[in-house]
């Protein structure tokens, strides 16, 4: 059966809708949910990357499993300094049907799907959508992707050759609109979906903070360097009304434990003074790194000390 028309665009709404936006992670379960047509097409490969259904000329999707954190990836699918996305050929036959379902993909400008990986038991991927392939690099067998909001600026992005400042906004957007909700999903797995000062579990409450602030524009931010908190503790946190120990014990700047006011204060700092963080990561690889949390703890004392707000 041919791709039957408007299959594309229904699939990435319905993965915005059930996304909540693109911020939500979905197993595999939740993919079955889709249908379109009674086509009883599905959204990602059953196995191997590249997802072309069917006889359908174009792929729809691919996928890059989920790497532990200090683990290498099973291959190398990177971002390049210049800030597209990279994605290797299956096998080494340029014309295995997969990659010429990329390839199609590329001549027709097609919108695609790429779901990444961001926990495991059970897989766990974030849709980022549309993405659009851009370019192939046959030397080094493999596409090369953007994640932008339509077609024109995905080209754009890759033919204009000037580094102008548009240009690098651009990109940045590009490239924060998959770190972000992808460096979320897996603060958010890691730490189950709870808040890890309150233990709050309340997916749409909780955000993952940065310990430090990540500058690497090289990759997605890794979950060391995370944290899944509250609203009121991720800005409390980001804002030093609330330290963390190295050794994971919660402080609260010492003059608002004088202070008396409602209970969001009592309850929701004053108590919290030494008390250790409520929920950690099962995995030891995913907790916080103590020297992020000894920089950070720095500043919170020095704020503390010169009474900043
Ligand atoms: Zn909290």
């Amino acid at each position: 059966m041919v791709e039957p028309e408007g299959l594309r665009e229904a699939a990435i709404s319905w993965l915005q809708m059930r996304t909540d936006g693109g911020q939500e992670s979905l197993t595999r379960e939740d993919l079955n949910d889709f249908s379109f047509a009674d086509t009883g097409t599905r959204l990602i490969a059953p196995m191997q990357g590249i997802w072309k259904p069917g006889n359908y000329s174009a792929a729809l999707s691919f996928r890059t499993s989920y790497t532990e954190p200090g683990k290498t990836p099973p291959y190398e699918d990177s971002t390049g300094a210049d800030g597209r996305f990279r994605y290797k050929w299956r096998g080494t036959d340029p014309d295995h049907p997969e990659n010429i379902g990329l390839r199609e993909a590329l001549y027709r400008r097609l919108p695609l799907i790429w779901f990444r990986g961001v926990a495991m038991n059970p897989a766990r991927y974030q849709a980022i959508t549309p993405v659009y392939i851009v370019d192939e690099e046959p030397e080094h067998q493999q596409f090369v992707f953007v994640a932008a909001e339509d077609v024109e600026a995905a080209f754009e992005l890759s033919e204009s050759a000037h580094e102008t400042v548009a240009r690098r906004y651009l990109l940045r957007m590009a490239k924060a609109r998959v770190h972000q909700p992808v460096f979320r999903s897996m603060v958010l797995s890691a730490y189950e979906n709870r808040c890890a000062v309150c233990m709050l579990a309340h997916p749409s409450l909780l955000d993952a903070a940065h310990i430090v602030p990540d500058n690497d524009e090289r990759g997605v931010a890794a979950v060391i360097n995370g944290l899944a908190m509250c609203k009121i503790h991720h800005a409390a946190f980001d804002r030093f009304f609330l330290g963390i120990r190295p050794d994971y014990v919660v402080e609260i700047r010492h003059d608002l434990l004088e202070e008396a006011d409602g209970p969001m204060l009592r309850h929701g700092l004053q108590e919290l003074h030494g008390n250790s963080l409520m929920s950690i990561p099962k995995s030891r690889r995913d907790r916080p790194n103590a020297d992020l949390l000894e920089d950070k703890y720095e500043q919170f004392r020095n704020a503390t000390k010169n009474g900043v707000a």
